[in-house]
């Protein structure tokens, strides 16, 4: 099983190269922002997610850390996982190792996709232009970047720690990063 974790900012461009590696290596993708967004829908628990999503803050541990464990348990079988998006704080990060641990699994690399705020933020408008994500506006993307740098950038040295960060720089064409990260995911052990 190949498990990898796509990681960076907001705008860095996580989703499209989960979106290429789930395709090469058949990996399940699992973005928590989708799986989240997938819940608006749903009443209360939808009213909650939309609040916290377009305030720019994280949803709270509790919520995201079972919808994820459901989406792993689910796919067990399969080849592996891309996680996108996820782990956000150090507490998502020690939930998700224990839950591999139990299922004798583990994450295999991050990738670290690295970009300034002001390349990702200017993305992400032209993405809202498209998206219909009601948290791609100017306001809403400097606090998710604040937040990204707070609480979920230390998790680096978490996984610096397990010597499983690779860091990829962000700013090429889209090929070009994916060409990085595959000839990468060769190498490792
Ligand atoms: P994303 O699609 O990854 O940019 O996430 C959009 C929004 O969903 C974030 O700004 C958070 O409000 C929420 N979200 C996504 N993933 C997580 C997570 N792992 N923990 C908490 N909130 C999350």
């Amino acid at each position: 099983m190949l498990n990898l974790i796509i990681f960076g900012p907001p705008g860095a461009g996580k989703g499209t190269q989960a979106i290429l590696l789930a395709k090469k290596y058949k990996l399940t993708h699992l973005s928590s922002g989708d799986l989240l967004r997938q819940e608006l829908k749903n009443g209360e628990l939808g009213k909650k997610i939309k609040g916290y999503q377009d305030a720019g803050k994280l949803v709270p541990d509790s919520i995201i850390i079972k919808m994820m464990e459901n989406a792993v348990a689910k796919n067990i079988k399969g080849k592996g996982f891309i996680f996108d998006g996820y782990p956000r704080n150090p507490r998502q990060a020690k939930h998700l190792d224990k839950f591999l641990k139990g299922n004798r699994l583990n994450i295999n690399a991050v990738f670290n996709l690295k970009l300034s705020q002001e390349e990702a933020a200017k993305r992400i408008i032209l993405r809202g232009k498209t998206s219909g994500r009601s948290d791609d506006n100017l306001k809403t993307i400097n606090n998710r970047y604040k937040v990204y740098r707070k609480q979920t950038a230390p998790l680096l040295e978490y996984y610096k720690a397990q010597k499983k960060v690779i860091n990829i720089d962000g700013r090429p064409e889209i090929k070009l990063i994916s060409k990085e990260i595959n000839t990468s995911i060769t190498k490792l052990k």
